[in-house]
């Protein structure tokens, strides 16, 4: 069941069905970070529906709520003149998704901006959480840990320059396209980068560019992505994951942790 609530009082009506029913549900963004089983999810995925979009600026401060993609507030600081989510611009996700992995390119994460967020526990109940209560670490946040729903995010940003905004924009767009392999579907970068190593390079290393598992493919352009190339299953994705992992790990010592979650039944 896939289920769109379109104000904060739907979500706390569904939270609270779903919680009295016990019926497990997960909250789906845009689903850029997720490999969904071939079989499926067994209970009820919650997105945020229309209305979940809005962007709203006051002075520094950018309020937005958690259903707005990032590409739309990157383009709307820049039209305010605000500087500081340039690097978010290229990142194909919702606000919710980036907070809950505490998304990051080319030094910059969700950690340096946000200041407040406001979400929904399972009973209902608004909760407000600033600054440390966020627990932020790399591709890490408190919302792995408890089950929230963000509903509205506040950042800060600075006044910045714009035609200096939209050209930083301009050059990591371009770095995206010619470094990542864009022309395919993917779930971005497979595994969390190891302390002192770049995953995408023990991949490489262990010979593994280009290897195919079904219709997946560990991408020839960046081997830190496994790319769809021609109809995979996510069963041939998984086993491509686990099978880089094993012969990174036979061959440099390296454990490598997928940062792409895994949703649904096991095969
Ligand atoms: C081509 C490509 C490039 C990418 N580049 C980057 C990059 O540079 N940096 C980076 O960090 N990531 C990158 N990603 C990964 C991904 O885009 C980010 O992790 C993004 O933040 C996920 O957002 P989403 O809305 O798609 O979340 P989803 O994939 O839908 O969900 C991710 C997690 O967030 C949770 N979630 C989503 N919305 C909410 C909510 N409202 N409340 C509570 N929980 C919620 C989900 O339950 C899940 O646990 C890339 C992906 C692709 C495909």
């Amino acid at each position: 069941m896939f289920c769109t609530p379109e104000s904060v009082e739907q979500v706390r009506d569904t939270l609270r069905f779903l919680t009295k029913e016990q019926i497990p549900f997960f909250v789906l963004g845009k689903g850029s970070n997720l490999l969904v089983s071939d079989r499926g999810f067994d209970g009820v995925v919650v997105h945020l529906g229309k209305g979940f979009d809005q962007i709203r600026v006051d002075g520094n401060r950018v309020i937005a709520r958690a259903g707005a993609g990032l590409a739309a507030i990157a383009r709307r600081c820049l039209e305010e003149g605000l500087t500081g989510f340039e690097f978010a611009a290229g990142i194909p996700g919702s606000l919710g998704g980036a907070v809950v992995m505490n998304a990051g390119a080319y030094g910059g994460q969700m950690a340096d901006v946000i200041k407040q967020v406001t979400a929904m526990d399972e009973a209902g109940e608004l909760v407000s959480l600033s600054g440390e209560a966020l627990e932020f670490g790399y591709r890490d946040s408190i919302f792995k840990r408890r089950k929230l729903i963000v509903l509205e995010v506040t950042m800060e940003l600075a006044p910045g320059d714009r035609d200096q905004i939209a050209g930083t924009m301009q050059t990591l767009a371009t770095l995206r396209r010619e470094k990542q392999p864009l022309e395919y579907p993917s779930a971005g970068s497979t595994f969390k980068r190891p302390e002192g190593y770049f995953a995408g390079k023990l991949v490489m290393d262990a010979g593994l560019r280009g290897y195919r598992i079904g219709g997946a493919r560990i991408s020839e352009k960046h081997c830190g992505f496994i790319v769809n190339e021609n109809h995979a299953t996510a069963r041939d994705v998984r086993e491509l994951i686990e099978y880089a992992r094993k012969e990174v790990l036979r061959q440099f010592g390296v454990e490598l942790e997928p940062e792409v979650l895994f949703l649904g039944s096991d095969e």
